[in-house]
């Protein structure tokens, strides 16, 4: 048996729960986790949490590559991110955050199949912290599996549980309209008028990389990705609706994890003109240094962009999804007439934000770059992906952190934006 709902029923993380957990934390503060440590007993790993009160958790483990996830209410990390451990007994490595709001998650990838042969809270002694313990026991790939499979049906007969008990107070679902074959064939080819915004002003999505469970790249001086982008997309937003001509949305505003998917959407459903998606790259060349804006393409415009693409496609997969319901090939393209408008808009934006860009910080040879980003691919939103500089060079890294660089390069970003509308009403006009 490998899930293990420790006085939780199946809804855990559902919307009640969330809720519930948030509305007590405004009473309460979060719990605190003030240490991590990692023993080797035998053949078993053993893993404990120090935490200021007693928690309740979830533990279940996913395959391809082999993790165990610990859900836990929402939680402070006061971790030394420095000393977190890694590679020890079955442990390859850990990382951990908020995972949604009112869940923190904990993910651990783990060096084989394993089973979670124990897990429980300990009370405090003398006067000490609670302890959350789990023991980490190699398993052969096929008992791996059968596990699985039981955790999988559970979660289904908790879902379809859940699902019984919901709908009759639900509204009835709306009939979606069927399409002849004709019909089909055309809609693809046809992008949905845009509503003028409320305001008159252009929607920006500004999308900061990562976040929460999902750090991104670790720079060389520790910079967690998550924590500079989000710093960026801030300092875009401001000098964007300094202009008085832009309305900014952020996918997030604060240290969470998001799905990729659910970054696209947090853009479409407010309308937005054009994604922007910032990230730092870090590379083994602790050299390599410069600026570089990626749009989507069928097919990688070089060898790095390809495995950046491949890279940065991964964020589910860190933060602990079980993707193996989804098609596998995240970077696989449905081309439509659409979204090749739509991917030449993308590819203007990118010029024009390089134009602008080269005037303030140093760029990356070719500086504008393809590939298959699972985050840029929204069929009727011209998307870009900004990766501002490498946390694997310490210039980079440092002006990153710097605010006033930050600045410059969002006012750059800021004239290239114009520069696309401007040219997008002439295109309107003749
Ligand atoms: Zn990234």
């Amino acid at each position: 048996m490998v899930l293990f709902a420790v006085g939780l029923g199946a809804t855990f993380g559902s919307v009640s729960v969330a809720e519930g957990a948030s509305a007590q934390n405004q009473i309460q503060r979060e719990a605190e986790i003030s240490d991590v440590r990692i023993g080797q007993h035998g053949q078993r790993t053993r893993v404990v949490l120090d935490v200021d009160r007693e928690l309740k958790f979830e533990i279940f483990t996913l395959p391809d590559p082999y993790r165990v996830v610990v859900n836990l209410p929402e939680v402070l990390w006061k971790l030394d991110d420095a000393a977190v451990p890694e590679n020890k007994g079955l442990l390859s490595r850990m990382r951990y955050g908020l995972f949604a709001p009112g869940t923190s998650r904990m993910v651990l990838d783990v060096k084989g199949p394993v089973n979670v042969a124990n897990s429980f809270m300990l009370k405090p002694v003398n006067g000490g912290r609670w302890r959350f313990v789990m023991d980490l026991a190699p398993t052969s790939e096929t008992e791996f599996l059968e596990a699985l499979a039981q955790q999988r049906a559970k979660a289904r007969q908790s879902l379809d549980e859940l699902v019984a008990k919901v709908t009759p107070d639900s509204p009835p679902v709306l009939a979606t309209p069927t399409l002849s074959k004709d019909q089909r064939a055309t809609s693809v080819a046809v992008i949905a008028p845009r509503r003028p915004s409320v305001s008159g002003k252009r929607i920006i999505a500004i999308d900061a990389g990562h976040g929460g469970v999902d750090p991104g790249t670790i720079g060389v001086g520790k910079t967690y990705e998550k924590n500079v982008t989000l710093a960026m997309a801030r300092d875009l937003r401001t000098a964007l609706e300094a202009t008085g001509r832009y309305k900014v949305v952020l996918t997030r505003d604060r240290d969470i994890f998001l799905r990729l998917r659910d970054r696209v959407q947090v853009a479409r459903d407010a309308n937005a003109d054009l994604f922007i998606s910032i990230h730092a790259d870090s590379v083994p060349n602790r050299k390599t240094r410069g600026l570089s804006i990626y749009t989507l393409s069928e097919r990688a415009s070089d060898k790095e962009a390809a495995k950046l693409a491949a890279k940065e496609n991964k964020s589910d997969l860190i933060a602990g999804i079980d993707l193996s319901s989804e098609s596998k090939d995240v970077t696989n393209i449905l081309l439509d007439l659409a979204q090749r408008e739509t991917m030449n808009q993308s590819a203007r934006l990118a010029q024009e934000l390089v134009g602008e860009l080269r005037r303030q910080v140093m760029l990356l040879p070719n500086s504008h770059r393809f590939a298959g980003f699972a985050v840029l691919k929204a069929p009727d939103m011209p998307s870009v992906l900004v990766e501002a500089g490498f946390l694997s060079n310490r210039q980079d890294e440092r002006n990153l952190l710097n605010s006033g660089y930050r600045q410059s390069m969002a006012g750059a970003m800021v004239k290239g934006i114009d520069q696309h509308f401007i040219g997008t009403e002439e295109a309107r006009i003749h």
